[in-house]
């Protein structure tokens, strides 16, 4: 359908990974060595991701889901538990919940960024008694960082812990009411943070995740729960026969990644700043050239994203724009060989979370971000003459 119109340019996709000589090398020299999985290549990802989020701590796993549960499962989240999220995120936000057994409790967005409304969030806690709801579980959606040092002061007084999905945001950041720039996933707010590698996400190992803290005794326990529960430190062992000796001491997973992916996220992570760089200047274009434009209403940046000098936090891992008919120019862009998507299906109207009671009303300002928004490409090596493209097409359609 799209060839005819663009024959000699090749698809443009919203989002999609960018790997190098060194990257490739990364990995055969991983391949080439003695651990394909549980070798230096972890640690040393592991390291280097902490340092670059600002974080004491942080956990490779397999994907971002698995960051989740995992998270989910470290915190306590049981049938007992309801935890709050928005219903404007990937499924796997909501979804770790539910494979603890707990109730998801969703949340209305602020219709200014889409993302979870704070003020929403302190009426639901102020609505029951203390202890009916155990977390909260805030989206820096699109690469916009909430403030989450409003979510942990309602945590706080509400005696909630905080799980910061920061899948879309690293490198991002918001500045809090010290005027002091706090980097996503740094966990100085949150109790813990996630990340995922896939490979729309900034850095990519195909599959991959991360899970990064503050604190040592999260820390401990997430390490036991990746690889089946299981330890094999003789400080934390009840019983010792030897130099065999192991303990399963709850049950966990398999949720390891393997060290050829770490190898990449390495590699990949010396790259991050530049193709952060990369996507604020993308978004400028964009920004420049919808302003002013009627119809087109580019999604809002939390004010609390800015640093004194003016630069955003914001991470740009999606751009979103929103217009009156979003079908139509979905459909016209991709005549045009745009792969445009919509971000996202609000969680709560999936035919599971129907089951659940949820359904379509529920969240009035998720269902109208949802009916108007489309995000366009965005990734480092999205070229200018494909970005004017993008431009032109919108333009096109729209006016
Ligand atoms: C991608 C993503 C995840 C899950 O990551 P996977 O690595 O795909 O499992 C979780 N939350 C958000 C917001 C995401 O975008």
């Amino acid at each position: 359908m799209s060839s005819e119109f663009r024959t000699n340019i090749k698809p443009i996709p919203y989002g999609r990974q960018h790997i190098t000589e060194d990257d490739i090398q990364a990995v055969i020299e991983t391949l080439q060595s003695d651990y394909l999985t549980q070798g230096p290549k972890v640690v040393e990802f592991e390291r280097a991701f902490a340092a670059y989020v600002g974080a004491e701590y942080a956990v490779a796993v397999s994907n971002g889901t698995a960051a989740l549960h995992l998270a989910a499962l470290a915190l306590g989240v049981n049938e007992q538990s309801r935890v709050i999220t928005t219903p404007i995120t990937f499924a796997a936000s909501a979804n770790c919940v539910r494979y603890c057994g707990g109730t998801v409790a969703f949340a209305d967005i602020d219709p200014e960024t889409a993302l979870l409304d704070v003020d929403k969030v302190k009426q639901m806690l102020e609505s029951k008694p203390k202890g009916y709801y155990a977390g909260i579980i805030p989206v820096d959606f699109a690469g916009n960082p909430v403030n989450l040092e409003a979510f942990r002061r309602l945590a706080d007084e509400h005696g909630l812990w905080v799980i910061e999905d920061a899948a879309h945001s690293p490198g991002g950041y918001f500045v809090d009411s010290k005027g002091e720039k706090q980097l996503c996933g740094n966990g100085n707010y949150a109790n813990l943070a996630i990340f995922s590698f896939h490979p729309v996400k900034h850095i990519a190992t195909g599959e991959g995740g991360m899970i990064t803290t503050n604190d040592g005794k999260l820390y401990n326990e997430l390490l036991k729960l990746r690889t089946h529960g299981i330890t094999r430190d003789p400080n934390l062992m009840e019983e010792n026969h030897g130099g065999w000796y192991m303990e399963m001491q709850e049950l966990g997973y398999n949720y390891r990644i393997p060290d050829m992916l770490c190898a990449l996220g390495i590699s990949q992570l010396q790259r991050a700043d530049a193709g952060l760089a990369r996507r604020k200047e993308i978004a400028n274009v964009y920004d420049n050239a919808f302003e002013g434009s009627p119809g087109i209403e580019v999604l809002g940046t939390n004010p609390d994203a800015f640093d004194a000098a003016g630069e955003t936090g914001h991470a740009y891992h999606l751009y979103v724009i929103r217009v009156e008919d979003r079908k139509g120019l979905y459909d016209f862009l991709r005549e045009h060989g745009i792969f445009a998507q919509v971000h996202y299906i609000p969680a709560h109207t999936m035919p599971y979370y129907r089951g659940l009671g949820y359904g379509k009303g529920d969240f009035p300002e998720a269902e109208h971000y949802y009916s108007q928004c489309l995000s366009l490409p965005m990734y480092p090596t999205l070229t200018q003459q494909e970005q004017e493209f993008v431009i032109e097409k919108v333009k096109e359609f729209v006016g």
